[in-house]
């Protein structure tokens, strides 16, 4: 088989072998219901208890916190949902232009049944004005919602000082960290502003459909589904019990590997980033050059498709994205450059590059490589041309 190199990891990743070893027998041998009192419930029961500490651990919280879910978007929407149902008399929402479809299309739905939302602006970096938000939040602000950190640019918003002014002025805070999970330290007791936080498995190698709230003890919370007592009641339905376990050892292994994700994976994308704009005219890193998760580049090519960019590469054995896995396919430039203000010409020519603790230096020196001729020869038959304006 051809070489290939997965660069595509704020999209999903690969599930580590550790963590389906750890999952497999409660797909066969461990069947049993966790809610049954006999001995097959006990054993699955045991082993749920189990996984819920060690997302705790992660986070440094406590076990009670951790509410299971069936992905980041069922989390994401629940926070919302529950502030929302909580203080029925709020009816304003504060979020960002950058968020992922799972709070911003949520957000654009509440606004449309007559609730009143604010979205945010950025900088050219990808940055919020905190004076900005701080005006936005009134009386009748339901809860602030804002990412850890941004899927298509890595982008790290400052959780802690956001945190302070949504709770100096009262209101209830959740933030979207399934972009952090893995890749930077999370601690829920330092960390004491945020009231939720969703998290995803798939994005940190355990399999995809299964996430996790975090509530803060003392938080008011209202379900979404309606149904049984599992999960404390906060939601309902018989419990995933191979993909909890799988999210579970996920989380551990999280813990265990940061460091690496903090230097070695760091310093891969960062050679990455220095050889592919030392190589290729005309590029730019799109997003903060510091504040940026340790695994992600963002970086536009100036008169180039970044379609097209994809495809070659593609045929090439290399997998990335161009902007968010939801939008590609559509011709549209991404929703969170284009708030950054990032010009047309370069825009549409952006390409992310995600790596993992699974890329090797291998794999960096085949994207150096291959991508520069692709991007000179793009840029041979582009349709743009050098000297078309920008639309005005
Ligand atoms: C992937 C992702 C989600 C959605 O998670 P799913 O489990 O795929 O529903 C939400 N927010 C961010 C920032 C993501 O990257």
């Amino acid at each position: 088989m051809k070489r290939t190199v997965y660069a595509d990891n704020n999209a999903t990743t690969k599930v580590d072998e550790r963590v389906v070893e750890e999952m497999l027998p409660y797909l066969s041998e461990y069947y049993g219901n966790p809610s049954s009192m006999h001995l097959f419930g006990g054993q699955v029961e045991k082993k749920l208890a189990e996984a819920r500490e060690r997302v705790a651990t992660m986070l440094n919280a406590e076990p009670t916190e951790i509410v299971f879910t069936s992905c980041g978007t069922e989390s994401d929407n629940m926070a919302i949902h529950s502030a929302l149902m909580s203080a029925p008399e709020k009816r304003h929402i504060i979020t960002t232009k950058v968020e992922h479809p799972a709070i911003l299309n949520y957000c654009k739905h509440l606004s449309k049944r007559g609730y009143g939302v604010t979205f945010l602006s950025v900088d050219r970096q990808g940055m919020l004005d905190l004076n900005e938000l701080y005006d936005s939040i009134g009386d009748e602000t339901a809860i602030v919602s804002i990412m850890y950190a941004n899927n298509e640019t890595g982008v790290i918003f400052p959780i802690d000082e956001i945190g302070k002014i949504v709770k100096e002025k009262g209101s209830v805070f959740h933030t979207d960290a399934v972009q952090a999970a893995g890749k930077i330290p999370l601690d829920l007791q330092k960390s004491d502003t945020i009231d939720f936080l969703a998290l995803s498995g798939h994005k940190f190698h355990a399999p995809k459909g299964v996430g996790i709230l975090y509530v803060r003890r003392g938080t008011k919370f209202r379900p979404l589904l309606i149904g049984g007592h599992q999960e404390r009641g906060r939601r309902p339905g018989t419990e995933n019990t191979a993909s909890i376990i799988a999210i579970g050892k996920a989380a551990e292994l999280a813990q265990a590997s940061l460091h690496d994700e903090l230097t070695r994976v760091k310093a891969m994308r960062d050679r990455l980033e220095q050889e592919l704009l030392a190589r290729i005219p005309d590029s730019v890193v799109n997003g903060h050059p510091t504040l940026r998760t340790p695994n992600t580049l963002n970086i536009s090519f100036k008169y180039v498709e970044g379609e097209a960019i994809l495809l070659m590469l593609s045929e090439q054995g290399i997998a990335a994205s161009s902007g968010s896995a939801c939008t590609s396919g559509s011709l549209e430039p991404s929703h969170v450059l284009r708030a950054m203000g990032v010009p047309f010409t370069y825009s549409h020519g952006s390409l992310r590059l995600s790596l993992s603790r699974f890329n090797t230096e291998a794999d960096i020196d085949d994207i150096i490589e291959k991508l520069p001729p692709i991007i000179q020869r793009l840029r041979e038959i582009s349709p743009f041309g050098r000297e078309k304006e920008e639309p005005k």
